[in-house]
């Protein structure tokens, strides 16, 4: 059977990486999530030195950006992928809110975007993945056969990362988690290079009131449709 890339594009924590993960293991694809690389390369800055007074030292990065090596494994038992930053396993660094707050500031320049998309175009190179991220449909694999983008709103969406925070033991205030959903909406949707938009091939979904299993029903029938088209 002929393998397809599926981008699966959208909002700051609207379950587009939980849903990406869970259908690449449906349908036997490797997964890739394209924010953690955003990710870890705004850890590397604040493990060194390249926040001055909450901004990234954009021009200091730019010196440093081939000493940053990004690398994904798989959990042998869980499967889930574990993003490195130069050889260490940072997963459960990156999704701190500390590295929520600088991403999208890392992420609007374009040395660190065209970096980052070079390599996820490598990824894709043999198709069968899922990548999820905000410019996957648009800019990264234009061509994708399947192209999905996802939203709900900011109050399901802040109330989601609350509930994934607090249930790994990490401190959580709502208010501040909302905030920093819009803040980054903002960010992603304004900035010049690659913003955050829906490409007019891709499926809409708004998950506010749909169930994991609906959505999972919904992504396995629009996949095999696409699979019977190509
Ligand atoms: O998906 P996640 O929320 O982990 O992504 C973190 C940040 O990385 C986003 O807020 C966005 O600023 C940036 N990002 C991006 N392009 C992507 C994936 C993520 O700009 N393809």
């Amino acid at each position: 059977m002929n393998k397809i890339i599926i981008a699966i594009d959208g909002f700051s924590s609207c379950g587009k990486s939980t849903m990406a993960k869970a259908l690449a293991r449906n349908i036997g694809y490797l997964y890739f999530d394209s924010g953690a690389m955003y990710r870890a390369v705004a850890l590397y800055c604040m493990q060194n030195g390249l926040v001055k007074e909450g901004t990234i030292d954009s021009e200091a990065l730019r010196g440093k950006m081939k000493e940053i090596q990004i690398t994904f494994t798989a959990d042998p038992e869980s499967k889930n992928s574990i993003t490195h930053l130069n050889g260490i396993d940072v997963e459960h660094e990156i999704r701190s809110l500390e590295v929520s707050r600088y991403v999208s500031q890392v992420a609007a320049l374009d040395f660190v975007r065209s970096e980052m998309v070079e390599q996820q175009r490598e990824m894709g190179k043999k198709k069968g993945i899922v990548m999820d991220g905000r410019d996957i449909g648009t800019t990264v694999f234009p061509d994708a056969e399947m192209k999905v983008f996802v939203t709900a709103s900011a109050e399901v969406r802040a109330q989601r990362r609350y509930d994934e925070l607090t249930a790994r033991g990490d401190k959580a205030d709502y208010n501040e988690i909302l905030e920093n959903v819009l803040q980054r909406d903002h960010i992603d949707q304004t900035r010049a290079v690659s913003p955050l938009k829906r490409a007019e091939d891709a499926l809409l979904l708004d998950n506010s009131n749909l169930t994991r299993e609906e959505q999972m029903d919904w992504l396995i029938e629009e996949f095999n449709k696409k699979i019977k088209a190509c």
